[in-house]
């Protein structure tokens, strides 16, 4: 059977590589669950001979001044922003994201971080610092790149993560392999394909393609020198278990369950359109989403009034039309879980179904595309009356569920926001600035926003708290995360000094 997209294999020596893989398997269309692809797992000796290729690029891309290296770098950018609509096209069939999205954020923000890493270090990013210690004596320090890094990424924002990934690991002079997710593999021929158009050298950026094993094998091996990995906490904790533990550098961007707190003197209107925000944009499945919504008992009816007239304006339907702004699910296990924390949130923590549920949503009967009764379609749900010790309160859902709850004051607010093991992001939504900044600061998360959310520019650096992840990503202390600093102490006195002079 002839599938949409042509099969997809490793990617290295600056070319696509079939003949790496004895198995394989497909990408489904989440919106219908048709195949759209076959995927070629790279077998080891094929991921060895991935890393050799990057080895033998290192050297000379490291050595290439950064200003070279970001010139090229800035026509990747340059290609990807001119092919936007068609790999965001790739990234609609791949992950169920609508069109509206992908073509408007996922390619946007990966080549935006792109630019600003090569204009990073073509203005002098990759520049040390000098202490000039006495006269006749200073230190300086250079920032070195690590060498072959290994990137592996989460199905959610497939072409991003890359990018987030791949941009700065470049841009400082090292060489990539690249696993994408098995769920969301498409993206990564393009992107690599778009490299060596750039003028990337072979070796540079290079491709395998596989589920879990791949990474592990991946992240274990030997040559490798760091490990940037996005994903669930679970496995981030057992990557950078192995990884760390054979002193590789690592990176980890991990799961949360965010606090999205409503203050009191907060504009109801805008404290849904927030909440709206924080909960259904990429059908729920965003790692910052803001799932535990805190209100003050006091909002509680005008605001559930407000979210229930605003919940229409969810439209799911035809991924392709501009009108379309919620998808499916990204695959059937995925699917399935987040149908069964919406009935365990029915039936054992009983919370109050405000809307939503496990019924098939009721649009899909009518649709003009029958093969969408098969996808992976769920309807955007929200949840109230909670408690603090709730399932659907304590764990990460990933999908379009909301979960509300009533607080008195605000230090209660601050410290229940708090209970987690997680601390990926959080967020305040009032009209007092200075209160604001108050609780924000005691806010235990890595990434925060005010009176807004999602937002993640080049310039923020982003990273976990707690167990949500190690490092950051973009920003001035992104490119940190992908170098070694060397310091050198220069002693010109003239003679050297030592203690074990004649006496
Ligand atoms: P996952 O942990 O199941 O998989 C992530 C990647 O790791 C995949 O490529 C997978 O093949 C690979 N993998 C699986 N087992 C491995 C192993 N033992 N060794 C090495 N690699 C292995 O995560 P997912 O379901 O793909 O992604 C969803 C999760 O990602 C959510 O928890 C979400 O919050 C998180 N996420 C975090 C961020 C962030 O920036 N903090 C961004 C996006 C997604």
């Amino acid at each position: 059977m002839s599938l949409p997209y042509a099969p997809r294999f490793a990617f290295y020596d600056g070319k696509r590589q079939s003949g790496t893989s004895t198995s394989s398997f497909q990408t489904i269309d989440p919106a219908t669950a048709e195949p759209l692809a076959n995927i070629h797992t790279t077998t080891h000796a094929a991921i060895d001979s991935a890393v050799v290729s990057a080895q033998k690029a290192f050297p000379a891309w490291s050595a290439t001044p950064p200003i070279e290296r970001a010139r090229i770098l800035q026509r990747a950018a340059a290609l990807l922003r001119a092919r936007n609509d068609e790999i965001a096209r790739i990234e609609t069939s791949d992950t169920g994201k609508p069109f509206s999205e992908t073509s408007t954020v996922d390619v946007v923000t990966g080549a935006d971080v792109l630019e600003y890493f090569a204009n990073l270090v073509g203005g002098g990013g990759m520049n040390g610092e000098t202490a000039q210690l006495r006269p006749d004596a200073w230190v300086y320090t250079t920032k070195n790149a690590l060498g072959v890094c290994a990137g592996i990424g989460a199905w959610n924002y497939p072409i991003q993560i890359a990018l987030w990934k791949s941009a700065p690991c470049l841009a400082a002079g090292n060489c990539m392999v690249y696993k994408p997710s098995e769920f969301t593999p498409l993206h990564s021929t393009a992107l690599a394909e778009v490299y060596a158009e750039a003028g990337v050298p072979p070796g540079v950026f290079n491709v395998v393609q596989g589920g879990g094993d791949v990474g592990a094998y991946l992240a274990k091996h030997p040559s490798i020198a760091k490990v940037s990995f996005t994903g669930q906490v679970a496995t981030g904790k057992k990557v950078a278990g192995s990884a760390s533990g054979e002193m590789k550098y690592v990176t980890m961007e991990l799961g949360g369950k965010s606090a999205c707190v409503i203050l009191p003197d907060a504009d109801v209107d805008q404290a849904v359109d927030g909440a709206m925000l924080a909960n259904f944009f990429s059908t729920g499945q965003v790692c910052t989403n803001g799932t535990r919504v805190f209100i003050p008992e006091a909002m509680k009816p005008e605001f559930e009034k407000r979210l229930l007239e605003k919940m229409q304006f969810i439209r799911p339907g035809d991924l392709h039309d501009p009108n379309t702004n919620f998808g499916p699910l990204v695959s059937k296990p995925h699917y399935d879980k987040v149908k069964s924390y919406i009935k365990h949130g029915i039936e054992n923590d009983k919370a109050k179904l405000l809307c939503g549920g496990t019924e098939i949503p009721s649009w899909l009967a009518s649709h003009t595309n029958k093969a969408y009764k098969n996808g992976y379609w769920v309807q955007p749900t929200v949840f109230t009356n909670c408690t603090d010790d709730m399932k659907i309160v304590q764990e990460e859902i990933f999908g379009p569920v909301m979960s509300i709850l009533t607080y008195k004051s605000v230090d209660e607010v601050i410290s229940r926001a708090n209970n987690t093991d997680v601390g990926l992001a959080a967020g305040v939504f009032t009209k007092d600035l200075n209160l604001a900044h108050k609780v924000i600061a005691q806010l235990e998360a890595g990434i925060t926003w005010i009176n807004t959310w999602g937002e993640s520019p080049a310039e923020m650096s982003v990273g976990g708290w707690k167990q949500s992840g190690l490092g950051v990503e973009n920003g001035k202390k992104g490119l940190e995360a992908w170098v070694r600093n060397k310091s050198t102490l220069v002693e010109m006195g003239g003679a050297v000094p030592t203690v074990f002079a004649k006496l």
